[in-house]
């Protein structure tokens, strides 16, 4: 038996009933609900995510592997009709699997900690009602800690280029400087400093790799990899980032 931490987020219509439906379809002999969060009504990230988004969270304690909960979650999503047209796109419901107790699992198909957990305010809000002294087991600091660091001021963030599509270091010192004209909100640097909030890792990206964000190993620090297509793409996901983090 493993107490699981779930995330549920959806835009469309009636999401806050179709979470309780959600929660009523992945229960069952093998899987008991045991907390939800309320339904926090968050800022959309991304121009093309609709009106307002919601979010909550649900603790289960179940006997199935974290492999086949995330399965029956992705079959409770089809059901309730997902819609995938556009990244960052409207959806009906998302299910994210965001900790499985302590343990760590990193396969293709399946990441836990959740790895955008600890960055994302619309995440954290929900998930700290119900389960805010459970550990980051990569981390090593409970939920709360982890929300308690997004109120840091300033938000310091570095960035390393893991690509040479942005050129050479004169372009990425360009880059760095556009970041603080037009997101002024966060401390961007080119070098990691201490203390900063997180270290981002600018990779290069093509359409076809989505899902962007699980492709490389599970940081176990404060790492945020982000797969970029250009500078303007760049750009687009730094900002829904910081939007992210500051809720
Ligand atoms: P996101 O939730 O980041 O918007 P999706 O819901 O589209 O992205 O999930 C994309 C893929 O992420 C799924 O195919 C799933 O296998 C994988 N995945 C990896 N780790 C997790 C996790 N902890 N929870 C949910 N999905 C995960
Ligand atoms: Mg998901």
């Amino acid at each position: 038996m493993v107490h699981y931490l779930i995330a549920m987020g959806g835009n469309l219509g009636a999401s806050a009933s179709l979470f309780q439906e959600a929660l009523q379809k992945l229960s069952g002999p093998e899987t008991v609900l045991r907390q939800m969060s309320q339904v926090f009504r968050t800022a959309p990230v991304g121009a093309s995510a609709g009106e307002e988004f919601l979010n909550a969270a649900a603790i289960v304690a179940s006997e199935l592997s974290a492999a086949d909960l995330l399965r029956s979650m992705q079959a409770v999503e089809d059901i309730l009709g997902r819609q995938r047209a556009v990244r960052w796109g409207p959806r009906t419901l998302d299910l994210d699997l965001l900790l499985a107790g302590e343990t760590v699992v990193e396969t293709a198909e399946l990441i836990v900690p959740h790895p955008a957990l600890w960055y994302r305010s619309f995440v954290l809000s929900s998930a700290v009602e119900i389960a805010g002294d459970w550990q980051h087991p990569l981390l090593g600091s409970p939920l709360s800690a982890l929300q308690d660091r997004l109120q840091e001021s300033p938000i310091k963030i570095s960035l390393e280029f893991c690509t040479s599509d942005l050129g050479n270091d004169h372009a990425a010192a360009v880059f760095v400087e556009d970041l603080r004209t037009k997101i002024p909100e966060i401390a961007w640097g080119g070098d990691a400093v201490e203390e900063e909030f997180a270290r981002v890792q600018i990779f290069s990206a093509s359409a076809e790799q989505l899902p962007y964000s699980y492709r490389i190993p599970l940081p176990r620090t404060r790492t945020i990899p982000l797969f970029v297509r250009d500078y303007a793409d760049a750009m687009v996901q730094l900002e829904q980032l910081s939007i992210a983090i500051r809720g």
